[in-house]
């Protein structure tokens, strides 16, 4: 190992030794059962760099579920089959400042969810994909962009999310009743809850945010795979809304563009090309990492990765 290596290897193992100091912060999503099962000492962390170099500690291995982490996904696909314009009347630009599951600026803006990357605006957005195989697609595509042709559904939370995302469920008739929502409540809510139920590994994400950060293009191969202005929006609104009600402190302390789920990824695009992806299922109150945003803190400044500093 050179010394550029070691030195890397050794702030991953630093940063997360750091953060599993601060796991009693949080707890397990358990909102959906399955969630609930996940073992909360799970930690890690990965970083790809555009050399194609790989570095990671703890648990970068183990799969878990995609979560929110996925709406990054369905928005580049409604982006690519639906387009700007029809996606982009459905759901808007603009960080909500409310949770997640909000459903309080519904009414609020004419029915319209404030941004993609929040469950109103995620599952207007599904309905905006063009396909008749929208699933196969969208596995297609998270298999492409990780690198890993392993990435499957987790049927167990699958069956767990659509058995009890009653909450989600009131949001799609919302949306359907406001004509938000074309089409089949139920259709695309399935779709939804599938989305979210893909297990994925971070080092898998790694790669995505390697991918992210080099604005579409596989540096290793050249090969283009998402285009330039697609992979602009999709940063913009992860560094604007990706951690949901947290993402203006989020960005004032770490300054990376990312996107949280509560399976406990967060993967991000950092600068110089280099994709970041944390794991930890222990959560904070606004359903992040705990131990993914102690590690990307750490990074950031040990490595000068805030998008707005030199
Ligand atoms: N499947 C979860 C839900 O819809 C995704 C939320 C998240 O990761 N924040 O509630």
């Amino acid at each position: 190992m050179n010394k550029m290596t070691n030195e890397m290897q050794q702030l991953l193992e630093e940063a997360c030794e750091l953060a599993r100091g601060h796991l009693g912060e949080g707890r397990v999503a358990s909102y959906i059962p399955e969630l609930a099962k996940t073992n909360p000492a799970n930690l890690g962390v990965c970083v790809m760099t555009k050399e194609g170099e790989c570095f990671q500690a703890g648990d970068t291995e183990i799969p878990f579920t995609i979560q929110s982490i996925g709406k990054t996904f369905s928005l580049i696909l409604a982006l690519e089959t639906g387009g700007f314009e029809e996606t982009f009347s459905k759901v808007g630009m603009e960080p909500s400042g409310d949770s997640f599951d909000s459903i309080i600026q519904l009414e609020m803006k004419n029915w319209t969810p404030y941004n993609p990357l929040i469950n109103c605006g995620a599952i207007a957005t599904v309905s905006c994909i063009r396909s008749k195989t929208p699933f196969e697609d969208y596995l297609d595509l998270v298999r492409r962009l990780c690198g890993d042709p392993k990435a499957r559904l987790s049927e167990k939370v699958y069956n767990s999310e659509k058995r009890t995302g009653d909450r989600n469920r009131a949001i799609a008739y919302l949306l359907k009743s406001d004509k938000i929502l074309g089409g089949d409540a139920e259709e695309v809510l399935d779709l939804y809850f599938r989305f979210c139920s893909v297990l994925v590994t971070a080092k898998g994400l790694a790669r995505y945010g390697m991918i992210l950060a080099n604005d579409g293009v596989d540096p290793i191969s050249g090969e283009r795979m998402v285009d330039a202005r697609i992979v602009k929006t999709v940063k913009t609104l992860m560094l604007l809304c990706g951690m949901y009600d947290e993402s203006g402190e989020f960005a004032v302390k770490i300054g990376i563009p990312s996107k949280s789920g509560v399976g406990g990824g967060i993967v991000s695009a950092a600068k110089c090309g280099m994709g970041i992806a944390t794991y930890g299922p222990v959560l904070n109150a606004k359903g992040n990492s705990v131990g993914g945003e102690v590690i990307l803190e750490y990074l950031s400044e040990k490595l000068g990765l805030h998008m707005f500093q030199g």
